[in-house]
């Protein structure tokens, strides 16, 4: 079994102006496929092959095998990534999400200066998320590199990529104006909604 490259949710132009198509060619097609490529030649006749994506990733950090473990979660993280941006946006969290984020950061304005904190705190590349905690309770955090909320056992609900790859062609090096757009534009709540009333391992987090 291979992995394959899923397609975005919506067509290169419809994140226009917040997200360019030039940006999604190059972030989709390149970095995204680059990340499933080098996976599949690593995973091939391993104990690997066959598992579920978010299962090699796990695994292979389990195992310290960081190769594997780099191309997996990247991939990993670029698929949920797309999910959660969208056109068609919810743009503020209803039902129990509201609830959640109302009881742990106050507001939504409230989470979103510690999730443009959260991102702009990290040194050179990686992610920051929105996750849920095994005690219920939310929190924003950062991962380096390829790492992923779920090695620390968190339930990642929604991410903002913080490599430079993600923003460089719309915004240089303004990684603030990036993630104000990403917030601000593009979250989809009703992707996070989704996460949150998820079980365990459901398809949305195994993908
Ligand atoms: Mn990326």
């Amino acid at each position: 079994m291979t992995f394959k490259l899923p397609d975005l949710p919506y067509a290169k132009d419809a994140l226009i102006p917040h997200m360019s198509e030039q940006t999604l060619n190059f972030h989709h097609d390149k970095h995204h496929k680059g990340y499933i490529d080098k996976l599949n030649d690593a995973v091939k006749n391993t104990d690997y092959d066959g598992m579920a994506l978010i299962d090699v990733a796990r695994r292979a950090h389990e195992k310290g095998d960081t190769g594997v473990f780099n191309n997996a979660a990247q991939a990993w993280n670029h698929g949920f990534f797309w999910r959660c941006m969208s056109p068609d946006r919810a743009a503020e969290p209803t039902g129990p999400l509201a609830a959640k984020i109302k009881d742990t950061f106050g507001s939504l304005p409230q989470l979103r200066t510690r999730f443009i904190a959260e991102g702009m705190a990290r040194f050179g590349s990686g992610w920051v998320w929105l996750a849920e905690g095994a005690d219920g309770v939310l929190d924003v955090v950062s991962t380096a590199n390829a790492d992923l909320p779920q090695t620390a056992g968190l339930k990642p609900l929604l991410t903002c990529d913080l490599w430079e790859h993600a923003y460089y062609l719309d915004y240089q090096n303004a990684r603030q104006a990036f993630l104000e757009a990403f917030f601000d534009h593009l979250a989809d709540w009703n992707f996070a909604a989704t996460c949150l009333k998820t079980q365990g391992d459901p398809e949305i987090l195994a993908a």
